[in-house]
């Protein structure tokens, strides 16, 4: 037996010839915070839909709390979904909208009382109970739609986009609010979302799905710090990629060559003479200082030229494209506090930690 509330093993799903859920199997446990990032299409609704129960899997098993529920109908699963676009019925007032699962589900009027006040006060709505959904804000209807998917109390909850419709600063108050909110309740939630920062913010662990896989599942730490492909690592936030080749062996060290010239050491002996790599750096991991009368391109062991092309302000940052020896582009993120300001055509010496640099499959 698996402590896991929900478990998905193998799961695939059709649509014609469509393949939308491929092979998934993952695992979310109790009181979590899990999120399913990916691009449009990749089948993230798809496979929450499955877990809802709206959607039958050709193959595999969507266990909940223990139980097979994989042929049961969604009214029969512990679980509640709350739809991107909110569906609340508009004649009803909030508490009517809130209270109509319990209603159907025969509760006393007292426990239901209860229950809409207690959830009231949870999303914070107390007070507009007896408003009508047209006469909220869309933050403010977004919190019905939590709370109706709360008050029933389900073991998981799955938010479909639920910050889709939110402008930018109420999305990432919203973002607060969720979080403390699952806190306190102690459900385990099942995020969806295209959203990077969405995902990375919120979630203690989450899946990167492309084309119906899940590519990788981990912390956001780990998913940005070692991602497990290209698609991984660009997906979650700017990568910069090299081509490397080995150029030399020492114990418990690998040198390699980059495409531009350039040389770094790895500490690691998993690699053969020759062999071809990839590797990936964050923009934040690249180490920019300026150079003082080197006007040309060259390169060393201890870092090498380039010159940058582009500079963004961003405040405590600033954003630097960099064009190196052999033509490429990078990315570099200097924080603006040692008084250096980098501008279009300015040289600059580059360095790429060893500590930071992955090494991806070639
Ligand atoms: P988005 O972020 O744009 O909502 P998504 O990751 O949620 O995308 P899904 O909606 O799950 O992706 O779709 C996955 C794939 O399955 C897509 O190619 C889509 O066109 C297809 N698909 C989804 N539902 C159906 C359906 N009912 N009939 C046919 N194809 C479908």
């Amino acid at each position: 037996m698996s402590d896991a509330i929900l478990r998905l093993t193998s799961i695939s799903k059709y649509f014609g010839t469509v393949r939308a859920v491929d092979d998934v199997s993952l695992e979310v446990k109790p009181g979590e915070f899990f999120a399913l990032l990916g691009p449009s299409g990749c089948g993230k609704t798809s496979l929450m839909r499955l877990i809802a129960g709206f959607e039958q899997a050709d193959q595999g098993q969507v266990i909940i709390d223990g139980q097979d529920v994989s042929h049961l109908p969604a009214y029969r699963r512990q679980v509640n979904m709350m739809f991107q676009s909110y569906a609340l019925f508009p004649h009803m007032s909030v508490e009517r909208n809130i209270a109509f699962g319990l209603v159907q589900d025969g509760v006393s009027k007292a426990e239901i009382a209860n229950r809409v006040s207690d959830i009231l006060d949870l999303v914070q709505l107390s007070g507009l109970g007896h408003r009508k959904p047209q006469q909220l804000s869309g933050g403010q209807k977004q919190r019905v739609a939590l709370a109706r998917a709360l008050v029933k109390r389900p073991r998981l909850l799955l938010l479909d986009e639920p910050l889709a419709a939110l402008d930018r600063k109420l999305r990432e108050e919203t973002q607060f609010e969720l979080m403390r909110i699952q806190r306190e309740l102690g459900t385990s939630f099942m995020l969806v979302t295209h959203d990077q920062d969405e995902a990375m913010g919120m979630a203690q662990r989450m899946a990167v799905m492309r084309a119906g896989r899940i590519e990788q599942i981990g912390s956001p730490r780990e998913i940005y710090d070692q991602p497990a492909n290209d698609f991984v690592a660009s997906f979650i936030g700017k990568v910069n990629f090299f081509e490397a080749q080995v150029s030399a062996l020492a114990v418990g060290q690998t040198s390699l060559r980059l495409s531009n010239g350039a040389e770094i050491t790895l500490a690691s002996s998993a690699y053969a003479l020759g062999q071809r790599l990839r590797l990936a750096l964050r923009p934040e991991d690249v180490r920019v200082r300026t150079t003082r009368g080197a006007a040309e391109f060259g390169s060393g062991p201890s870092g090498f030229a380039a010159l940058v092309q582009d500079s963004v302000f961003l405040g405590e940052r600033q954003v630097l494209r960099l064009q190196l020896a052999d033509g490429a582009l990078i990315e570099a993120v200097h924080i603006s506090t040692q008084g250096v300001a980098y501008e279009r055509g300015m040289q600059v010496e580059v360095t790429l930690p060893p500590d930071r640099v992955r090494v991806l499959p070639a």
